[in-house]
C-alpha cells in the first residue's frame, strides 16, 4: 500500500484550539475539493509506502509524539492512514487528523486510529463552492466520541445564514462540540467586525466558540 505525500516535517501546529502543540505534519498529495481560499502548495509528491513513512518517522522526528495527517485531503488515503495510525499508536503516538469532514465514509475506515479531529465545515459563501450540510452532519456524528473541534474559515464574502447553519447542526449532535472561527488571513482586519458577530450569534447555539487566527502565518513559520 502507498500513499502520495507532499511533505513531511516539524512544527508546532498553528490553527484551532490546539494551537502551539508540537507536531509531525505529514501533507498528503491531493484534495477533492477546491475552495477560493486554499492556500495548501500541493505541487510534487513522493510515494510512500507505510513502513517507508514510518521509517521516517522514526528516524528523522523519534522526539516527538503527536502526528498530524494533513493535505490535501489525508481521507483521500483512508486504508493507509488507517494501517499508518495502528502502528503509531504501538509506538504510543496520538494520531491527530485535518479534514474537511466531507466523507464520512472514509473517516469510518481511520476512526479506530484517531485521537483527535479538526474537521472543517466548508461554507459555501466563504469556499465558493456548494454546500456540505448532509456530509458534515454525518461526519460530526461519526466524530463525537473523538476529541473533535469544527473549524469554519470566515472570509470577506461569509455570510450569517452559513454560520447559523453551521451552529445549528453542531448544536443537533452535541452543543459542547467546540467551534473555531477562523478570519481568512488573505482578508485582514475586514473581517474583524463581522467575526466578534458571528460568535456573539453562534454562543446562543453553542457552549464554546473562539476566534483563533492561523497563527503560523502571523510567525513567518510552516
Ligand atoms: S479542503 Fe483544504 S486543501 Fe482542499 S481545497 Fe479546500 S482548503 Fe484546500
Amino acid at each position: 500500500m502507498r500513499a502520495k505525500i507532499s511533505e513531511i516535517f516539524f512544527s508546532i501546529q498553528g490553527e484551532g484550539i490546539y494551537q502551539g502543540r508540537p507536531q509531525i505534519f505529514v501533507r498528503f498529495f491531493g484534495c477533492n475539493l477546491h475552495c477560493r481560499f486554499c492556500d495548501t502548495p500541493l505541487f510534487s509528491f513522493r510515494e510512500y509506502s507505510v513502513e517507508g513513512l514510518l521509517a521516517e518517522i522514526n528516524k528523522t522526528f523519534s522526539f516527538c509524539r503527536q502526528v498530524c495527517f494533513t493535505g490535501g485531503e489525508p481521507l483521500l488515503y483512508a486504508r493507509f492512514i488507517r494501517e499508518a495510525g495502528r502502528l503509531l499508536k504501538r509506538q504510543s503516538r496520538q494520531v491527530f487528523l485535518e479534514t474537511n469532514g466531507v466523507l464520512p465514509d472514509k473517516f469510518e475506515i481511520v476512526r479506530d486510529v484517531v485521537d483527535i479531529v479538526s474537521m472543517d465545515f466548508k461554507l459555501p459563501s466563504s469556499t465558493g463552492l456548494g454546500n456540505f450540510w448532509r456530509e458534515h452532519k454525518i461526519f460530526l456524528e461519526k466524530a463525537r466520541d473523538k476529541d473533535v473541534y469544527v473549524k469554519a474559515v470566515i472570509a470577506c464574502e461569509t455570510e450569517l445564514q452559513d454560520l447559523v447553519k453551521t451552529a445549528e447542526i453542531i448544536k443537533s449532535v452535541d452543543g459542547n462540540i467546540p467551534l473555531v472561527l477562523q478570519p481568512e488571513f488573505s482578508c485582514g482586519d475586514k473581517v474583524s467586525r463581522k467575526i466578534d458577530y458571528f460568535r456573539d450569534i453562534a454562543l446562543k447555539y453553542l457552549s464554546r466558540v473562539e476566534i483563533i487566527p492561523q497563527m503560523h502565518k502571523y510567525l513567518g513559520i510552516r
